[in-house]
């Protein structure tokens, strides 16, 4: 409470505190003031994060043992700005509200009275007999929970486990816990009776083993693999348990499931006999549940053979030269599990076998597991028929994807543990989903059973749901929004699990979850619990005829381009944004480009977040709301601009998740418009296209002319102010819509900063690629200003164009890559306007190379996939080919370093870092350009390229990053060096025989 100037360690967890903690220490802030830091921050944690945008009421009572910290009271009020009324012994009130139930129970003829002396209890001599591993009872447990004896008055008692089982000993308690727990059948079903290992049929020929990875769909499609490679006279190994050496050779921080796929696949790995086949598939997606084009599974799920393969590409080739084949086809169930047969029958063709059979072992196989899926569902449906006749019982749904929720190794014994109370537990592909809806534009499969299943369940009175999570999931941490919002009042539990989960921490979370749905079971019985009315109409947009139109609260329909409408655009880097501003004034509309985002708007995103997700949705919410509260008029109707995507990230799920805001907080003539990346943004046409590549192509450009600049110049200060006055100029230019003058404009700015004196010229500066998620590299609070950074330490920053973006996702359009598929005529119109493009952008790019600032060449999307295609397919669709691809091909050719950076659980930049980690190296990058003299000259003695991959949530760098950076640094300058010293040689040697050095800059 001595603190007087605490500063800001926003809301985040322990684990980001500490680091924030030591750099204020760094920064010399003193004691009080750091702790006063802390205790704002636990209260700004709470208060964002449980609290939410629930309102707080007039009176506010404060309870726990957190209390005697009095420092936190004081926070909490200051924050809510309320007073706060805390009871004399806050740490007591739970025991106060156990006397108070167990008084009302008594009252209630529920608890019998009985008599105790506090004395003797307290004397009591409780001992501690030599604990026992449990057997697993009758339903074959096998976790070996260890249990502690207690004797008391010489009575022993076994406590402790996982699970009920040693209380319901106690108590005398009987259940039929194998019966109740359908998780556990699920995993019979799957691995057991409609999986195989060996085909018992003697006539067939052996083929050898293969391997298959433990991981991931294998936990649900296992009736069909193995059956079709047993069928094929395969004998089918999966690795029994996960080993941790495995784990820790990750190259990438993962989510648990990807984990386990490391620890499984390093078991395969090392099996004393050298497996002759291991079948790592690419999945891409589950079956469609609407008939639609896209169910895709998670980057991750899709990343497994290429980040495995990188991990462990040591092990892999001594494998290979022992004769064991990694096969790794594309399998993309969207059509149905019928799909598998085309990957499948390739596989076996690449193993020696013909096609006729394996069409045959694939009619087998595709039988085995739609008989499994077929007594899932009977099991479902008997379960429910049983559960409905008596309408006291109730069962749990287990929300999950079948890798972590189902399966012994990732679910910590969840369902047992619920079994194990006489709950039913139900895995959620048990219960019949075909008739229900999911939510619009959810393109990830599992999204569309998880919340078809929430529907299911927030209809049944006796169903309730647990969401089994994962630190760090992307996909849920939209879905899990979603299924709340679904579940609205009734309760439900969601645990996220990783490594270090405990199970004591699960046991308490259970117990609470069962009493509160007893609860909410008698105020519903009782009648107490009301349905939520809502009747706020938020905002929409839509095309008409290609005009852009909103509709507004009270159902005005007006064009966007109307007086009273305003078009904000988030800042995605302040270059990009004022050029787009700039193109949709030119046509008309009155838009307001918000200003990079700062602390507030941080602050603000997080607060109307769950901050699981990832940091540019947090920044573009903060953003919308800051200019809601502090900018828009009363009678303005605004229509806030938010790109989207069909996945498999989480980019496309923005603007639902933004439509979704604006309703929950009642926010009326707001609405989101949103063109789509899968029809190259077409939806406002050709000339608006046109002028929007121009904007982008000359923002970045200009980016890094800006950074060229703060590195190289000779007088910064000044030299800015003449970017910036050529920028405005060029921005009225882009307004204006005419290509002649912007060509005219751009010449007369090409001159303006030729004419900045520099400290170097161009090719003897070192540059540094940064690449990685788009938003994050270009938006200046999530990059933490690593461009001015550099640039004090002699670097220029080559920022990713955004251009790249919007070419690949045109190559991904031209291929099918995207699932979109191109009439005749929109073939050719797509043929024109890539050539158009095209030309473009050789046309500005010629005029702003003579800057003598930017090397601005021509952009191939090709060469950059068939530099990552080694590492990575092309159908895994996303950002992570483009980083991978790019590093490669710059580093030591134009960048003497690549950072890749990305939000903090960044998806693709988590794949992209975990194979740039074993493949930033001299022998990959002189294999992406064989031939290349100067890079061999470049490239001899070194070993490892620089590289470094950066998380950022917005808040300061932590210490850590901080000097990765700076070692990162040295090597870079060092691979400069070299790269000057090689060119100059291939110079000289090249240069006829009799002409001085001297000449050559002549
Ligand atoms: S991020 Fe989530 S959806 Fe993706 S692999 Fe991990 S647990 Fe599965
Ligand atoms: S690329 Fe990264 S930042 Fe973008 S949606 Fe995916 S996880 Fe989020």
């Amino acid at each position: 409470m001595k603190g007087k100037r605490p500063p800001n360690f926003n809301d985040q967890c322990a684990a980001f505190i500490a680091s924030d903690i030591k750099n204020a220490i760094h920064e010399g802030i003193n004691q009080e003031d750091i702790i006063a830091g802390l205790v704002y921050s636990i209260c700004m944690n709470y208060s964002n994060r449980v609290k939410g945008n629930r309102p707080v009421g007039d009176k506010v009572f404060m309870q726990g043992g957190v209390c005697y910290n009095r420092a936190i009271p004081y926070a909490m009020a200051a924050l809510v700005g309320k007073p706060i009324i805390v009871p004399p012994e806050p740490g007591l009130m739970g025991a106060y509200g156990v006397a108070l139930e167990v008084k009302k129970r008594l009252e209630m003829g529920i608890l019998d009275e009985q008599n105790f002396d506090l004395q003797t209890l307290a004397d009591r001599e409780v001992k501690y007999k030599k604990p026992f591993t449990c057997k697993g009872g009758k339903e074959k447990c096998d976790r070996r929970c260890e249990v502690a004896i207690i004797e008391i008055e010489g009575k022993k008692y076994p406590f402790g486990g996982a699970c009920n089982r040693y209380y319901n000993l106690r108590h005398k308690i009987q259940y039929d816990t194998g019966g109740l727990d359908l998780v556990r059948k699920r995993q019979h079903l799957i691995y057991e009776k409609y999986g195989t290992k060996r085909n018992k049929d003697k006539k067939n020929k052996f083929r050898g083993r293969i391997g298959i990875n433990k991981s991931f769909l294998t936990n649900t499609y296992y009736p069909l693999y193995s059956h079709f490679f047993t069928e094929l006279g395969f004998e089918v190994v999966i690795p029994d348990s996960p080993s941790q050496e495995g784990i820790d050779q990750r190259n990438a921080p993962f989510c648990y499931p990807a984990e386990l796929a490391h620890g499984f696949f390093y078991t395969l790995l090392q099996m004393e006999n050298p497996l002759e086949f291991i079948f790592l598939p690419h999945f891409r997606a589950v079956p469609d549940q609407f008939g639609g084009p896209s169910s895709q599974v998670c980057p991750l799920v899709q990343g497994e053979p290429f980040y495995l393969q990188a991990a462990f590409k040591k092990r892999i080739s001594e494998l290979e030269q022992k004769g064991t084949r990694v096969l790794t086809p594309l399998v993309d169930l969207t059509k149905g599990v019928e799909s598998a047969k085309k990957p499948l029958l390739e596989v076996a063709i690449q193993a020696g076998v013909s096609s006729k059979e394996g069409k045959k072992a694939f009619r087998k196989a595709l039988q085995q597991q739609m008989a499994c899926f077929a007594e899932m569902k009977t099991f479902g449906e008997s379960a429910l028929r049983e559960l409905e006749a008596d309408p006291e019982k109730i069962a749990v749904v287990i929300f999950a994807r079948s890798y972590n929720g189902f399966v012994d190794e990732a679910h910590m014994g969840i369902p047992h543990k619920l079994a194990s109370r006489g709950i039913m537990v139900l895995p959620l592909d048990f219960i019949p989903l075909q008739d229900e809806e999911a939510k619009r534009h959810m393109y990830w499969g599992m999204g569309q059973l998880l919340l078809k299943a929430a529907n299911i369940v927030k209809k049944h009175p006796q169903l309730f749901g647990t969401y089994i999570t994962n630190f760090s999931c992307g996909p849920d941490s939209f879905i899990i929004g979603y299924f709340r919002d679904i579940m609205g009042r009734k309760p439900s539990l969601t645990l996220e699990l990783d490594s270090h989960t405990a199970d004591a921490g699960l046991e308490t979370r259970i117990e609470a979850f069962l009493d509160i749905v007893k609860a909410y079971r008698q105020l519903v019985s009782a009648n107490k619990i009301s349905p939520q009315k809502k009747t706020f109409v938020s905002g929409r947009t839509y095309l008409e005829k290609g005009v852009p139109k909103v509709v507004t609260s009270s159902g005005h329909k007006l064009a966007m381009t109307d007086k009273q409408v305003t078009l904000l655009f988030p800042s995605m880097g302040k270059l990009a944004t004022d050029a787009i501003s700039s193109i949709f004034r030119g046509k008309g509309f009155n838009v307001v480009g918000h200003p990079p985002a700062d602390e507030a708007v941080l602050k603000l995103g997080r607060a109307n977040t769950s901050c699981k997700e990832c940091l540019p949705l947090i920044l573009t919410t903060g953003t919308l709301l800051n200019y809601i509260y502090n900018q828009k008029k009363p009678d303005e109707v605004l229509v806030y601009f938010m790109p989207t995507g069909s996945g498999p990230c989480r980019f496309g799920q923005y603007y639902i998740f933004m439509e979704d805001l604006v309703k929950k907080l009642e926010l009326p003539d707001v609405a989101i418009f949103s063109l789509t990346g899968n029809n190259s943004y077409v939806g406002l046409g050709v000339d608006f296209q046109k002028k929007a590549w121009w904007g982008i192509l000359l923002s970045d450009l200009m980016e890094d002319i800006r950074s060229m600049i703060l590195t190289n110049a000779v007088d910064t200060r000044s030299a800015v102010q003449v970017f910036t006055n050529e920028w405005n100029s060029i921005l009225v230019a882009l307004e204006g819509g005419d290509f002649a003058q912007l060509e005219a404009q751009l010449i007369r700015s090409t001159e303006a900063l030729r004419a900045i004196p520099l400290k170097r010229p161009f090719p003897e500066v070192p540059k540094i690629l940064l690449t990685g998620e788009i938003f994050v590299r270009r938006d200046e609070l999530s990059r933490q200003f690593l461009t001015e950074q550099l640039a004090e330490k002699g670097f220029a920053t080559i920022c990713s164009p955004i251009a790249e973006w919007l070419l690949y996702c045109d190559y991904s359009h031209d291929k099918g890559l995207d699932y979109s598929k191109m009439t005749g005529m929109e073939k050719v119109e797509f043929m024109l306007k890539k050539r158009s493009m095209a030309k473009y952008e050789k046309r500005i790019k010629s005029i702003m190379s003579r800057s003598g600032l930017v090397d601005a060449e021509q952009l191939y999307i090709e060469p950059i996939v068939k530099t990552a295609s080694p590492y990575i397919s092309p159908f895994l669709n996303g950002e992570a080919i483009l980083t991978v691809g790019s590093s490669l091909t710059e580093v030591a050719s134009h960048v003497c370093g690549a950072i890749a950076i990305g939000p903090f659980g960044c998806m693709p930049n988590r794949i992209s870092e975990a194979i740039l980690n074993e493949a930033m190296n001299s022998e990959e990058k002189l294999s992406t350009d064989p031939g290349n003299r100067c890079l061999q000259m470049t490239l001899m003695d070194i070993e490892d390229l620089p590289f470094l991959s950066i998380e950022s949530d917005g808040s300061p760098f932590p210490q850590l990053i901080n000097a990765k950076l700076e070692a990162f640094c040295l090597r870079a300058e060092r691979l400069h060096t070299r790269m000057i010293d090689a060119d100059r040689k291939m110079t000289i040697n090249r240069q006829p025989q009799g002409i001085f050095q001297q000449d050559k800059g002549a």
